[in-house]
């Protein structure tokens, strides 16, 4: 290589955007090994699980109180262990699998009747405001994002609130999809630290953080995007930003 070719190939790097190089190396770490650990991991909790329960009838039926507050702290933690392993199984499956031409709304309404009793139960309304005639996406895991995006939101509203649903042309390529609630907002701080894996201010036994994470990672396999903001008059909004295909789709 010449030195011109050199100085031109160091220039080119100097004005690359630094990977943050930490969560990438731990969300890599995170995917290759999650699927083989956490089938082996879950059958193991699984028997555990059945002996804490064995036992706690027993102590039950004995009035064993002492006994009865360990074994019920030992569930709740193996409980959570099992969350944390759901989670990282569907992390290493994350990628985008460029699957069937989809309506946006389609996946949207399909993500809406999974949630909708739970809306229902914490008095959450739910809206749609649909663009017409958006172009085609590839459907890939997409549907998994909007479920973890609305069960946030409706977990930021445990007293009811409004989730609005958006969908828009940004531009020739794009369309972008919003996920808007009316509960507290984002926590304190840059809204970037919400994607890290492990991130939560959820209760143990709610969240384990990986959420928002995977909702990144499938997102950048489909060649988009994903944002988190706080809505002028409170509220959180992500936003996803995603390629649109050539393809219209004009039946349902
Ligand atoms: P988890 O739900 O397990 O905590 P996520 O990665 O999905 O993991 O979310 C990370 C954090 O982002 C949540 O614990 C919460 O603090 C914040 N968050 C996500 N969605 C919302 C929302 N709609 N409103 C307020 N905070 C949110």
């Amino acid at each position: 290589m010449s030195d011109n070719q050199k100085k031109r190939m160091d220039g080119a790097k100097s004005h690359r955007k630094p990977v943050k190089k930490c969560d990438a190396e731990k969300m890599a770490a995170i995917g290759r090994h999650a699927s083989k650990v956490a089938h082996e991991l879950n059958n193991q909790l699984d028997g555990t699980m059945r002996y804490i329960d064995l036992a706690l009838r027993l102590v039950e039926k004995e009035n064993l109180d002492k006994p009865k507050e360990y074994l019920t702290h030992c569930q709740k933690s193996l409980t959570r262990m099992a969350h944390l392993l759901a989670e990282l199984l569907d992390f290493s499956q994350s990628n985008c699998i460029p699957s069937e031409y989809v309506k946006i709304e389609q996946l949207i309404e399909d993500c809406i009747k999974t949630i909708e009793p739970r809306a229902d139960s914490l008095n959450v309304s739910i809206s749609r405001n649909y663009a017409a005639e958006l172009p085609a996406v590839r459907s890939g895991n997409l549907f998994r994002v909007f479920v973890n995006l609305a069960k946030n939101a409706l977990d930021a509203m445990p007293d009811g609130g409004e989730l609005i649903i958006s969908t828009r042309q940004v531009r020739n390529d794009t369309i972008a999809v919003q996920f808007r609630d009316t509960g507290p907002g984002l926590p304190e701080g840059d809204p970037e630290t919400l994607f890290e894996p492990f991130f939560t201010t959820k209760d143990k036994d709610q969240g384990t953080g990986l959420g928002l994470a995977i909702c990144r990672e499938i997102i950048g396999n489909c060649g988009g995007s994903i944002t988190a903001e706080n809505a002028p008059k409170g509220g959180g909004i992500f936003t996803i930003y995603l390629p649109a295909t050539s393809k219209t789709m004009t039946s349902s």
